[in-house]
């Protein structure tokens, strides 16, 4: 196998891997021992195989790059998760589930020297919802004996199954070959983000709030950079502004610079715009005209920015015409209309005078830090523990729902995945919520939480 020796280990992550450019990704699944790094190992082409002869050894999820016929694509290993949390059946759902979600292909490797188990018939279920391409792996065929084996697992419903021998090589050409043919040419692309590149910024806000010149002011009084920043694919509508020592790319600003609101259908346009920046952004900066009363339109482009998953600061402007009353008023309406983003790092600014601008940088900071926060596995889980110890979910029905396990199953923004034994209360998420911010701090981040059921 044409393989590359050197891999790059990194958690599975679909927000990244939805990035532009990206690799499609293959996910190896099945129960434990059926021999996914074995295969993993095989389609390498690593002759030092990583595999222990015992079920439950932890390793850390990896991806891989692997290539095979000319093309290149990301492995995830699922062996060894987290197998001792709950007990094998739920962890191995839980595992395939993260996994499945974050790729392309899936392949299922079942042993066929043992057959078709629950287990298998149960991941063939949680295959079915996702919905993603799977090809069958019929494992431990050594030889020609097992074909009667691997032939039987027709019977799981998940077409043909092939035989392959992961530990020797055996059928695994013919298995990538169906892999391929499964896997998307190119994944589609989003937006690019360079490792290390400059961050995306989309400055956002109803007409009139002050868009144009805060853009100006910053993009006018500090060294635009105009020539090419390495690892940036940057549209002539974005403008790279150098702010706090570092260049920022500010997305789609050729329409604040057009100045569509003008224009009849202001308001439809406007809201395409905020869509196709928020698209292409990491980071918001939705902009509230301070000196007026806070409404529909200005929640409804917040609640669009937290929907887009994206790291937000919220900047009043305009502070510089601001009285005594208006700003008490002010706070009365934040506090009123905008608790739901009570945890969005805020700053009073005046794009007319330059006031706090300078504050703009570090909330922007603060909120791409939270946003792409990972909280590993173990410490979410002791943390987990002593809340539901000392807060249990209230009894509804004479039953309790009990959360088994949780994960944070990706970043940009952080996503949780609980598992408990019955649902959980919007008030009891909440909760939840607000104390994971008070735990791990996720400022200026949205989190997403959910939850699923297990019997
Ligand atoms: P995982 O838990 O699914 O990752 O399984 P491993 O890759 O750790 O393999 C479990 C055991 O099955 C190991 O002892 C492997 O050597 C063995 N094994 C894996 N693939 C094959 C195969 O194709 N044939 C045979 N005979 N044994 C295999
Ligand atoms: P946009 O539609 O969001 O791009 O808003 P503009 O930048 O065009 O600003 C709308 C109006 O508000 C203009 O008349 C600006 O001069 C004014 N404006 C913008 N920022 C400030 C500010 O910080 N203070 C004051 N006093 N006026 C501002």
């Amino acid at each position: 196998l044409a393989a590359e020796e050197g891999f790059e280990a990194a958690e599975v992550d679909s927000e990244l891997a939805k990035g532009s450019g990206r690799l499609p990704v293959l996910a190896v699944i099945g129960r434990p021992n059926v021999g996914k790094s074995t295969l993993v190992n095989r389609i390498l082409g690593r002759r030092e195989a990583v595999v222990e002869d015992r079920p439950g050894v932890t390793r850390d999820r990896v991806t891989y790059q692997a290539e095979w016929a000319g093309r290149r694509f990301k492995v995830v290993d699922t062996g060894g998760w987290e197998q001792d949390v709950l007990g094998i059946e739920a962890s191995v759902a839980a595992q395939a589930e993260f996994a499945i979600e974050a790729a392309d292909a899936v392949v299922f490797v079942v042993d066929a020297s043992v057959g078709a188990t629950d287990t298998d018939e149960n991941m063939v279920r949680l295959l079915r919802r996702t919905g993603k391409p799977v090809v069958l792996c019929a494992n431990k065929v050594d030889g020609p004996s097992g074909e009667a084996d691997a032939a039987a697992l027709w019977s799981l419903g998940v077409g043909e199954p092939h035989p392959v021998s992961a530990l020797h090589g055996r059928g695994t050409g013919d298995l990538l070959d169906a892999v391929l043919r499964a896997m998307p040419e190119a994944p589609p692309e989003t937006f690019s983000v360079a490792p290390g590149g400059p961050r995306r910024i989309a400055l956002i806000g109803r007409p009139n709030v002050g868009k144009s010149s805060l853009l100006n002011k910053v993009a006018g009084e500090e060294r635009v950079v105009v020539n090419e920043l390495a690892g940036t694919t940057r549209d002539p509508v974005d403008e790279v502004v150098e702010l706090g020592g570092k260049p920022w790319v500010f997305v789609d600003t050729a329409g604040i610079r057009r100045r569509t609101h003008l224009q009849a259908g202001a308001d439809y346009y406007a809201s395409l715009r905020t869509a196709a920046a928020l698209e292409k952004a990491e980071a918001a900066v939705v902009l509230i005209d301070a000196s007026d009363t806070i409404s529909v339109q200005d929640t409804r482009i917040l609640t669009m920015a937290v929907e887009a998953g994206r790291a937000l600061v919220i900047a009043y402007n305009k502070w510089d015409t601001l009285d005594e009353e208006r700003r008490h008023y002010l706070e009365r309406e934040i506090e009123r209309d905008l608790a739901q983003v009570r945890w969005a790092p805020r700053v009073n600014i005046s794009a007319a005078t330059g006031r706090h601008l300078d504050k703009l940088v570090p909330a922007l900071e603060r909120a791409l830090e939270g946003w792409q926060t990972r909280v590993p596995t173990g410490k979410l889980n002791s943390f987990l523990g002593e809340l539901v110890a000392a807060h249990p979910h209230p009894v509804r029905g004479g039953k309790q729902p009990r959360i088994l396990f949780g994960t944070q199953a990706g970043a940009r923004p952080p996503r949780f995945v609980l598992f408990a034994t019955g649902f959980l209360e919007a008030g009891y998420r909440r909760f939840i919520e607000r104390r994971l911010r008070e735990e791990f701090g996720f400022e200026g981040t949205p989190i997403h939480l959910s939850v699923r059921v297990r019997e």
